[in-house]
């Protein structure tokens, strides 16, 4: 199940560019426009909708913060559960971690070690709005993978491919992306 031309225009035209944010160079997606936009809205959650209702899937999993937007909203409509992936230190109960590298240091992603409860081999469809170099999702799975569960796909609203992140996700997961700028 993939995105019709209209439905990928529709959704493409409502992110907004922000030159220079946050730092000079950069072209920050701003999907806030996403998001008020109730008809893209509507478009973007009706197609995760229609794809994933045939995963089987027991929890999404989304990565702070832009993640959880979609994640819980998605959770909802397919009637599964949500957990959130947080940076270092937000999470209140046991967590495993992962740490990952950026440009210039490193950064650090938690869990809850039960967050998939009790249930067995749990398949799990993580969600990002954006992926980049791939560090912060590529850390995620990995922590899916390491509680026990299985991350079955991880799914981006958009892909700065250019960046090569979805490549190396690929080595340890499916990856969907909707919208790729080259
Ligand atoms: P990365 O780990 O490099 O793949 O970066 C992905 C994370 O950073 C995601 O949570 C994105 O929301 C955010 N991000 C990175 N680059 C951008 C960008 N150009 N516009 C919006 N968000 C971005």
């Amino acid at each position: 199940m993939t995105l019709s031309n209209t439905e990928r225009k529709i959704i493409e035209n409502s992110i907004r560019d922000i030159n220079d944010f946050p730092k000079p160079g950069i072209i920050f997606k701003d999907i806030t426009t996403l998001l008020n936009d109730k008809e893209a809205y509507g478009v973007l959650m009706n197609h995760l909708y229609q794809r994933y209702k045939t995963y089987n899937l027991d929890f999404i999993a989304g990565i702070d913060a832009r993640g959880f937007i979609f994640g819980a909203a998605l959770a909802q409509m397919l009637g599964v559960g949500f957990v959130p992936i947080r940076k270092k230190g937000k999470l209140p109960y046991t967590t495993i971690s992962e740490k990952y590298t950026l440009e210039y240091g490193v950064d650090e992603v938690e869990i809850h070690l039960d967050a998939f409860r009790d249930i067995k081999n749990a398949r799990v469809l993580l969600i990002d709005d954006l992926i980049a170099t791939g560090g912060t999702a590529n850390a995620a799975a990995t922590l899916i993978n390491k509680t026990g569960a299985l991350c079955v796909e991880a799914c981006f609203i958009m892909a700065l491919s250019f960046l090569e992140g979805q490549k190396k996700l690929q080595e340890q997961t499916e990856v969907y992306s909707l919208i790729e700028v080259h």
